[in-house]
């Protein structure tokens, strides 16, 4: 590991003054950019610890709640509103990682983990435009089973990791963020990018940026919402695939549905297609599967990862099912 400093922020502006110094790094629970550390993927002059600012979780005047940035994934996961209001999100939480991965992990660091491809830790000869821009992507025609099957580019075809961003994508969160230009506030459709040809650019964060919030709009009355993961082992994997969805029925018609999926895209993939086939028509499993037809249609599978648009348009198609029968709330 590269030497470093480290500093604790006493708040949003202090951490802002740090963070912007170049060569600085924010600091959550540090799960996962200490490993990066560890494996010289990433090495900051700096550490500036945020995960003391902000730790609340407030309701928000418009019915929704605003989650800190700081919050660790085990608090929101086990809060009240969230297990009752947006049960997919604590759902998401709980299938990713392990209980006391959770316990560190703040949310602001969930949002900005990295890929797990194997060759974007591999520091000892593997090419990986992410890490290193210009070098090449091994991934593409070497072992890509966990890779993208949507929205990839020739420069790199890696997934996004997260659960908990599925589940947040679904929910049309919103991410505020404070830097040197001023504080703003991102849809979170646009907060992950896809890889283009930058693909060592994850978000839409600007350098020094500080994310300080995530907010939720309230759930639509007489919603249900879910999440479910496919993995290799029921514990301790990330996902080959997963699906988040809110429906809201008119009777056996469709009134309302927000689809997300992970683990077949460099973002958490909204799937406004799937969405655009089903609204206002009939809640069967035929209907759910032609929906997921529709948002695969532009699926590109590598060597490996073949499966992933049958896979995850099963899934889809019994989570929907799920949601219609009211087996989930
Ligand atoms: C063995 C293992 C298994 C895992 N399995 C899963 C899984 O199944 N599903 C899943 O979703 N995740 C999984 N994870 C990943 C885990 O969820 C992440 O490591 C965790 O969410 C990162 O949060 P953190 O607070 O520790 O972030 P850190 O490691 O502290 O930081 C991560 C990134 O966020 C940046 N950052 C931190 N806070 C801020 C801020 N406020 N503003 C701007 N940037 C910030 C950091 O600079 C860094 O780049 C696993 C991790 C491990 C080690
Ligand atoms: S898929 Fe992306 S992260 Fe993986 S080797 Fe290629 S460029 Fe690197």
């Amino acid at each position: 590991m590269t030497p470093f400093d480290y500093a604790r922020a006493s708040d949003v502006a202090d951490a802002l003054r740090q963070g912007t110094i170049a060569g600085s790094a924010y600091l959550g629970g540090g799960t996962n950019l200490v490993d990066l550390m560890r494996e010289t993927v990433a090495r900051p002059e700096q550490l500036v610890d945020v995960s003391t600012l902000p730790v609340a979780i407030e309701e928000s005047e418009d019915g929704g709640l605003l989650i800190g940035g700081a919050v660790r994934n085990t608090v929101l996961a086990e809060h009240r509103a969230v297990r009752t209001r947006y049960p997919l999100l604590s759902r998401a939480i709980l299938a990713g990682a392990s209980a006391q991965i959770r316990n560190m992990a703040t949310v602001a660091g969930n949002l900005l983990q990295r890929t797990r491809c194997t060759y974007f830790y591999d520091t000892d000869g593997s090419r990986c435009n992410k890490r290193q821009p210009g070098s090449g992507c091994d991934a593409r025609d070497g072992f890509n089973r966990i890779h993208a099957v949507l929205g990839a580019s020739d420069a790199c075809v890696a997934t996004h990791p997260s659960d908990m961003c599925v589940a947040l994508a679904a929910l049309d969160a919103t991410v505020h963020v404070d830097g040197a230009a001023g504080a703003r506030t991102i849809p979170f459709a646009d907060f992950h990018r896809l890889p283009g040809d930058r693909p060592q650019r994850d978000t839409s964060l600007d350098p020094g940026e500080l994310v300080t919030a995530v907010a939720l709009p309230p759930m639509p009355v007489g919603a249900r919402s879910t999440y479910r993961k496919v993995r290799d082992r029921t514990s301790y994997a990330f996902a080959l695939v997963s699906v988040a969805a809110v429906m809201e029925l008119d009777g056996d018609r469709i009134r309302h549905v927000r689809i997300a999926f992970g683990g077949v895209a460099h973002k958490p993939w909204r799937a406004v297609k799937a969405e655009a086939a089903l609204i206002g028509g009939p809640a069967t499993h035929q209907a759910f599967l032609d929906a997921a037809a529709a948002e695969f249609a532009d699926a590109r599978p590598l060597r490996d990862n073949a499966f992933k648009p049958a896979l995850a348009s099963r899934t889809l198609a019994a989570v929907l099912e799920e949601l219609a029968k009211g087996d989930a709330t």
